[in-house]
């Protein structure tokens, strides 16, 4: 395998910080985890605060004095972090409430059971994302894999499911309209974080949510489902998922229908999302891609060699690509030895390694809250993005490379996903109509109205039955049980 873990990686990062406790007196936190600067290494000038700043100030004047606003100390993180993230909604790219209220509430917000305005239990509520600046987030509409993998040829409760999951994402969200505002387009994120609200877009995780069905697509698009994950944690028609190649399975990448997939999401302005697939996948999609693709929650193999990251070789195609990798917070992906001791440092590793490797404008997070048990050190619940946003600033990061990793990346790459939908419809493309190679349709009564000679002859000659008469009534309309089907 070509991307192996850097044990000189390991240990810098594993030097690279320790864990003061308690030292914050802000409020409930009880940890207050702090990188202790290091000179070695590629890229450690950028972790010496004040040879970064120094070198961020030389580089940009107004890297800490943005127009009418006072001088900031550049050592003032806090306050560098509160005034980047009022200049750029931070977008997160998965979280899996709507999960947690299909789970523990079957999906009923009326009974008053839950007020998300109110502290609760787990990673998310209405007063922790404010806390945490939250201005913008993908909704998880995630269905779990079916174990026999039906979903192949009969897909009927995972869509239902899903279409559930669309409906009540889209409930609770119109639930809190004084804080919350539904969103599908990138300029309709920008105009919620400009009226306050944080936008809340749809993600569906995993194609076998739509029955290996391309039609499917477009319809879970039309009602608002914003990027979808081609695998979840089991293959479907589309594509081969990591998860399948952890256990030892061949990694198949892209499946025939899995091109026709991205083909059709590229046309409909979709996010392909890679999180998930296997890594050939991830190539194979990346060499026919005709718009940006994103990773909604991982992060950089190199840095942790867990196949749900994405290998250099995938980020420096991402880097052609012009899409994104939002960097995810769960502990096994990040520290796959010892997850307890997984920190919001292994989160900021991730985040330097994939702008090293892919450029700044690469960046976002996905955080996995809710959708997950295991959560870093200092990345406890979604009150606490600033506190990444301190670190990577300590770690020699500038306030506008901060902006970019915010919102501005991926409004960015959406919008671009958006344009280039507009741009392939131009061409007068048509909706794509391959299907599962394993399909099995209806084939129809003997008295059909047929449209066509052939399939008449051929419903006459395969034996098929004819239409049932279900009603038992006779010529006066009245009720027989005698009078069966003819
Ligand atoms: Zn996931």
């Amino acid at each position: 395998m070509a991307d192996t873990s850097s044990p000189s990686l390991e240990r810098r990062r594993a030097d690279s910080r320790t864990i003061d406790e308690p030292q914050s007196t802000e409020g409930e936190r009880s940890l207050t985890v702090r990188s202790r600067p290091q000179a070695s290494g590629a890229w450690s000038w950028v972790r010496y605060p004040l040879v970064a700043a120094g070198v961020a100030l030389a580089l940009s004047p107004l890297a800490f004095l943005w127009p009418g606003e006072n001088p900031i100390d550049p050592t003032n993180y806090a306050e560098r972090t509160r005034r980047v993230l009022k200049s750029i909604p931070l977008i997160d790219g998965h979280n899996d409430l709507p999960w947690q209220i299909r789970i523990e509430l079957h999906n009923r917000l009326q009974d008053g059971r839950v007020d998300f305005n109110k502290k609760l239990l787990g990673h998310t509520d209405l007063q922790r994302m404010r806390q945490g600046m939250v201005g913008g987030q993908f909704w998880s509409v995630y269905v779990d894999c079916d174990d026999q993998q039906k979903h192949f040829e009969d897909p009927s409760w995972v869509v239902r499911d899903t279409l559930e999951q669309i409906d009540i994402t889209r409930r609770f969200i119109n639930e809190y309209p004084e804080d919350l505002q539904y969103c599908d387009t990138a300029a309709c994120a920008r105009g919620a974080f400009a009226s306050g609200r944080i936008s809340g877009m749809i993600g569906i995780e995993g194609g076998h949510q739509v029955g290996s069905s391309i039609a499917t697509i477009r319809q879970v698009y039309d009602l608002g489902a914003r990027y979808m994950t081609l695998t979840h944690n089991c293959d479907n028609a589309f594509a081969t998922s990591a998860s399948t190649v952890a256990a030892g399975g061949p990694d198949d990448g892209l499946l025939k229908l899995g091109y026709a997939a991205v083909k059709e999401m590229n046309r409909l302005g979709m996010m392909v999302d890679l999180s998930h697939v296997s890594h050939k996948t991830m190539r194979d999609v990346l060499g026919v891609a005709r718009a940006p693709v994103i990773f909604s929650h991982s992060g950089a193999y190199s840095v942790e060699p867990h196949l749900r990251h994405a290998p250099d070789d995938v980020l420096r195609l991402v880097k052609q690509n012009g899409g994104i990798v939002m960097a995810v917070f769960v502990n096994r992906f990040l520290n796959m030895k010892n997850p307890d001791s997984a920190t919001i440092h292994d989160v900021a590793d991730h985040i330097f390694r994939i702008a090293e490797v892919c450029g700044w404008e690469c960046v976002g997070m996905g955080s996995d809250f809710s959708g997950t048990p295991e959560v870093p050190i200092g990345l406890e619940d979604v009150s606490k993005f600033p506190d990444l946003f301190e670190i990577l600033m300590e770690r020699g990061a500038t306030d506008e490379q901060m902006r970019m990793l915010a919102g501005e990346n991926i409004l960015r790459v959406w919008g671009n996903i958006e344009r280039r939908a507009l741009e392939i419809q131009a061409t007068g493309e048509k909706p794509n109509e391959e299907e599962y190679e394993g399909r099995n349709w209806h084939k129809g009564l003997k008295n059909a109205p047929w449209m066509l000679r052939q399939s008449r002859e051929k419903a006459a000659t395969s034996g098929g039955a004819e239409e049932p008469y279900m009603f038992n009534v006779d010529g006066e309309g009245k009720h027989n049980p005698l009078i069966k089907q003819v």
